[in-house]
């Protein structure tokens, strides 16, 4: 069981900040996401693209600003169960609470805070009969750990720049790497088609187009996929892995059973005081919020993690008194001319 002051639910750009607030107050986190890597929305949506209404930064790439917030929370040293979803909320007699995720990681903390920005990225999935029978067995939808393909034969579906900056990075872990999308076309960057054609052209990479992926073979693990090309004879080939990159859609999913109240696909929270939810002790901040006039900014995550980590504070040590403090005054611990 992982233990921690603060839990809280997304490791996009309001879940980072929040371990900064929390931390100044000598507060410990855990943060859980569904995805392999932290970010949300600005690594897995925008990474390269600027943005230009972060306070201070008058453009700044969405990747960047991931970055420089995982450098500013690291003197804090939160801990992160990365690549799992936050599937169940149980209170216990002693009002603490135990989120458990889809891989059965139990974490317990005393305050929980939902992050949950649009919900959990859940893959799409293509629509082949059995597919789930093989999920874990053969067929990723995410790659968390490249090193499990290594000399593998593998097969990638998909035109976007996550099959294809997949299949270059796999060319030379795989023992074999097919590519295969139902298009001619790819909607990648073009630097990125012209790597996979040079591949292609170097025997690295087998490509077939337009073509699709429509039956998966094998007794328990899979061993080999079928592959339809229009107008011509199926291909059964032999592969270990068969990974479908078609893209991932938020859902706020499991959080959405939680007992909480939810409008329009959001959690109400009482926006007068700390972001509370109509469960005591339990927050949600960022756009995974709802409140007259809330605004779906990085911004105003950030503002909601502040406020709430005060709240949070005061349910931990009910009744200590709490200076607030300027950290140009307290110094940040593991910066430079801070105190230890
Ligand atoms: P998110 O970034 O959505 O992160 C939530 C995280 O929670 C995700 O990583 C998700 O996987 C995780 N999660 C959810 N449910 C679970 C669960 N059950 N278990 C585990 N993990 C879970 N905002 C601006 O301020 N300025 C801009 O210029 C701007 N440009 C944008 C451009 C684009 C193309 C897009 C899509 C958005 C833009 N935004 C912009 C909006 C901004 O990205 C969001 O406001 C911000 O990402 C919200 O941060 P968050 O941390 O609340 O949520």
């Amino acid at each position: 069981m992982i233990q921690t002051d603060i839990l809280i639910v997304g490791a996009g750009p309001t879940g980072l900040f929040t371990v900064f607030e929390a931390g100044l107050l000598k507060l410990k986190t855990h943060l859980i996401d569904a995805l392999p890597q932290p970010g949300g929305q600005c690594s897995e949506i925008y990474p390269k693209k600027p943005i230009y209404d972060i306070p201070g930064f008058p453009e700044i790439l969405a990747g960047d600003l991931v970055k420089n917030l995982v450098k500013q929370i690291a003197p804090f040293e939160p801990g992160f169960t990365l690549g799992e979803r936050a599937e169940t909320l149980e209170r216990l007699e002693d009002d603490t609470f135990v989120v458990t995720t889809n891989k059965g990681t139990k974490h317990a903390a005393p305050i929980v805070v939902i992050a949950g920005g649009l919900g959990s990225f859940e893959p799409r999935k293509p629509p082949i009969k059995g597919i789930e029978n093989y999920e874990d067995k053969g067929v990723e939808y995410i790659i968390r750990d490249p090193e499990i393909y290594r000399n593998k034969k593998v097969v990638i579906a998909g035109g976007g720049d996550s099959a294809l900056d997949w299949v270059i990075f796999l060319a030379n872990v795989a023992s074999e790497i097919t590519l295969v999308h139902r298009r001619n076309e790819f909607r990648g960057a073009l630097d990125s088609v012209e790597k996979v054609q040079e591949l292609k052209n170097l025997g690295k990479v087998n490509l077939i187009t337009p073509a699709e992926i429509t039956e998966l073979h094998g007794e328990g693990q899979l061993s080999g996929v079928t592959i339809t090309k229009k107008g011509e004879e199926s291909i059964l080939l032999e592969v270990d892995h068969f990974i479908p990159l078609f893209g991932l859609s938020p859902k706020l999913g499991p959080i959405g059973n939680w007992g909480l109240e939810i409008e329009k696909n959001a959690i109400k929270v009482d926006n007068s005081y700390d972001y509370q939810t109509n469960i005591p002790g339990v927050y949600a901040i960022g756009d995974v919020n709802t409140y007259k006039g809330k605004l779906k900014l990085i911004l105003s995550g950030f503002h909601e993690a502040a406020i709430m980590c005060q709240s949070a504070y005061q349910r931990i040590n009910p009744g200590k008194k709490y200076v607030m403090k300027y950290t140009t005054v307290s110094g940040v611990e593991g910066f430079d001319g801070s105190k230890k």
